[in-house]
């Protein structure tokens, strides 16, 4: 089973809308196997954003994302990277498509309240970047023969 990395950024706790982007990922019917609040450091921050390194608005990303600290998820389902991808929304947030977390909720292209992961392969470094083996949980989900009824 796929499992992505999420991050609600410090624009999503200071606008309060950790509990409505949760729970989005939550009625989709994505399983939630980890949870934390977590401050970025400078050298987590280079490493996770090593493709925006050298961008002349990386030190901005930088301290944008250590304003305040992050609440780091995991997500586990079917097709999720690509689904949770979908349910994020663009980069720039206010041409992000209605209905996505970004089109609904945010104007900027920084402060667009949530990283999730780009590709499958993208995600399971990410997922171990952020979270240990013990921090992650397998637990039966009641509702998944009804989620994935015929996949
Ligand atoms: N970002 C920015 N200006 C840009 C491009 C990116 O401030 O021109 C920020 C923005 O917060 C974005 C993050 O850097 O979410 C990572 O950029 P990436 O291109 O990986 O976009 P994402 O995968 O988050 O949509």
């Amino acid at each position: 089973m796929e499992r992505t990395l999420v991050l609600l950024k410090p624009d999503a706790i200071q606008r309060d809308l950790v509990g409505d982007i949760i729970s989005r990922l939550e009625h989709k019917g994505l399983k939630l196997v980890g949870l934390k609040m977590m401050r970025l450091s400078s050298a987590l921050l280079d490493e996770h954003y090593s493709h925006l390194v050298g961008k002349d608005f990386f030190p901005e990303v930088k301290s944008f994302m250590q304003l305040t600290p992050v609440i780091a998820c995991c997500w586990q389902g079917t097709d999720c990277v690509n689904t949770v991808r979908a349910l994020c929304g663009i980069t720039k947030a206010r041409e992000a498509a209605p209905g996505t977390i970004r089109g609904e909720f945010a104007m900027s292209v920084q402060a667009n309240l949530i990283h999730c992961s780009d590709s499958l392969e993208t995600a399971e470094v990410e997922v171990k970047r952020f979270f240990k083996a013990e921090e992650l949980f397998e637990y039966e989900d009641i509702l998944e023969r009804y989620i994935y009824s015929s996949r």
